[in-house]
């Protein structure tokens, strides 16, 4: 494979990976392994050399982190044909049926199959907006009446993004990602009261948690499962 050294070296390397260099006017190095890649960091004139043994000293760190990414990225959850995803934390099988609505069968999570597959996905998402929508908004409303905070909500919306759960503004609109839905119902319900809670506290502070607590005692081991599980889900598009 190959080493790419500043803007327009490139050099062979014996190194199983790829290797990417920024310089800039950072102080120390650092390396950050993603996209199937390590991208090192080094202040401006940090020498050739220099960067090579770093990298070699970090090799085996660097292939841990990579393998580590592959199996996060071989876990998430996908739309085809034959593969498995959950509603509610219930394990369906995905069929693609020819101009089938979405709909949920046995144990079976019906798609339309089209040679667009986009299609198929762009079904789906609506479908499990619909369901959040019909699951979350009779939730979190119950969440604001218990921690009394139910004068202050006043609007819940469902967007899909890829980095967060919920969003929750001074002015109480709160915003859901709909992929929630494919979590099991305890971890629906940390992240509603997580949200929810901001309406009696805009910060994580302890007395934030104290209420999110009082909601949902459950919270410790919700956040544990989102810290293994979450990266199945959110890349889902
Ligand atoms: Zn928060």
């Amino acid at each position: 494979m190959t080493t790419v050294l500043g803007s327009n070296l490139r050099i062979k390397s014996e190194l199983p990976f790829d290797v990417e260099v920024q310089r800039s006017r950072r102080k120390s190095a650092v390396i950050y392994v993603r996209n199937g890649k390590a991208e090192v960091r080094v202040p401006n004139r940090t020498p050739n050399y220099w960067v090579k043994q770093f990298v070699h000293e970090k090799r085996d760190w660097i292939e841990q982190q990579l393998k580590a990414e592959q199996i996060r990225k071989s876990e998430q959850y996908s739309l085809r044909n034959g593969a498995s995803i959950p509603f509610l934390g219930q394990p369906l099988q995905i069929r693609h049926v020819a101009n089938a609505d979405v709909h949920i069968n046995r144990q079976e999570l019906i798609l339309p199959a089209d040679d667009l597959f986009t299609d198929a996905a762009k079904e789906f998402h609506s479908w499990l907006k619909h369901q959040a929508t019909e699951y979350i908004v009779p939730l979190a409303n119950k969440l604001a009446e218990q921690a009394q905070v139910d004068n202050k909500l006043r609007n819940i919306k469902f967007k899909k993004t890829k980095s967060r759960w919920g969003h929750c503004t001074r002015d109480g609109d709160i915003q859901f990602n709909w992929l929630i839905m494919l979590g099991p119902p305890e971890i629906v319900h940390y992240l509603v009261a997580h949200e929810v809670c901001h309406l009696v506290h805009m910060n994580h502070s302890r007395a934030y948690w104290a209420v999110v607590d009082s909601l949902c005692p459950a919270r410790k081991a919700a956040q544990k499962w989102l810290r293994s599980n979450e990266h199945k889900v959110l890349a889902l598009h």
